[in-house]
């Protein structure tokens, strides 16, 4: 079966224009390269996790795959048409299908509006529904999947607790009945206690509603526990991408390895090897030459700082792209 989405070497980078301000001060414009020739497929009912440090391009790739933000070139397939060149009004039809739910529910969330018409407005603009009985009953039916009272239909934001907005959020991103969903960190803001419920909701809903997901996170344990195949992100690239059990056990890019390693072993306490980078995650700005991790990667050879490696098939829906991957270096102890 085709895959719900993909993605073609998608990239996007901010800024480069020479403007008026540039031209005065004679500063090179800012160039921002968030995104670079990223290609991936996200099966229909699956999750596919994307994981990297913040900084790495993962929220900019949740909302380019929306066209929330502009590729710079590239292409979007979503469900056997090309989004990347919808005209406004059909790219709008478009969104009733592919939603996204954000970090922080309270910012996403109108504080001037009431509960009912936040979660009521893609039904609004979207003319799903007819009349405004109509749309009540069905805020309220959402509003009771996501397990919120619907008596609190006419409150505002500020009267939830932040899990509550999050459901909040969810529920909006629901109501449309859309197939896909981008999750842009939706439990990072949360408290640990409530980060359990509202991923075990995500998860009964996937279910229950047939969705796809694009599950953005910096935690490892939550992509691990949700998610089929993962891909994880470095710089604005894919550097490794597979089934989860797999990437998470066998990493097989030294960048994925330094991840896994921060991981404790609960198995064998003590004994996993911790690898600590060097340095910082380099600006996007100015990106490193050749492999992009080379500046931090403990194993990086001469060949590195020229060459960019490209992700190789290594069998079973694994991938990496690495210069040393045919001599099964690690630098896990
Ligand atoms: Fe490290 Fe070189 Fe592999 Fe990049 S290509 S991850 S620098 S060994
Ligand atoms: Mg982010």
């Amino acid at each position: 079966t085709q895959p719900l989405l993909r993605v073609d070497n998608l990239t996007k980078h901010y800024g480069g224009q020479r403007g008026p301000l540039a031209l005065l001060t004679g500063k090179p414009a800012i160039n921002i390269r968030a995104l670079n020739g990223v290609s991936f497929d996200v099966r229909r009912g699956e999750t596919l996790g994307l994981i990297g440090e913040s900084g790495c391009g993962k929220s900019t790739l949740g909302r380019t795959l929306l066209r929330l933000h502009e590729p710079t070139s590239g292409k979007v397939i979503f469900d056997d048409e090309d989004i990347t060149s919808l005209k406004p009004d059909a790219l709008k039809a478009m969104r009733r299908h592919m939603q996204i739910i954000f970090q922080d529910p309270y910012a996403s969330l109108n504080p001037r509006r009431t509960v009912g018409d936040i979660i009521g407005l893609p039904l609004k603009l979207h003319g799903l529904a007819s009349g405004r009985g109509d749309l009540r009953d069905r805020v309220a039916a959402i509003m009771e999947k996501v397990g919120l009272k619907t008596g609190h239909l006419d409150r505002y934001p500020h009267q939830f607790s932040g899990g509550q907005r999050q459901r909040i959020g969810i529920a909006r991103a629901l109501i449309s009945h859309p197939k896909f969903i981008v999750c842009d960190e939706p439990v990072s803001a949360l408290d640990v206690s409530i980060q359990a419920q509202i991923i075990k909701l995500l998860t009964d809903l996937k279910e229950e509603m047939g969705l796809t997901y694009l599950f953005v996170s910096h935690d490892i344990s939550v992509i691990g526990y949700l998610s089929d195949r993962v891909a994880v992100m470095y710089l604005g690239e894919i550097v490794e991408m597979g089934p989860v059990e797999r990437v998470l056990s066998k990493p097989r890019h030294p960048y994925t390895q330094s991840l896994m390693s921060a991981v404790p072993d609960v198995d064998h306490p003590g004994k996993r090897n911790r690898v600590r980078l060097t340095g910082d995650l380099p600006s996007p700005q100015s990106p490193p030459r050749g492999c992009k991790f080379h500046t931090r990667c403990p194993l990086a050879v001469d060949r590195c700082r020229r060459e960019v490696p490209i992700r190789q098939d290594l069998g079973g829906g694994h991938s990496a792209a690495c210069h040393l991957l045919q001599d099964n270096v690690s630098i896990l102890g």
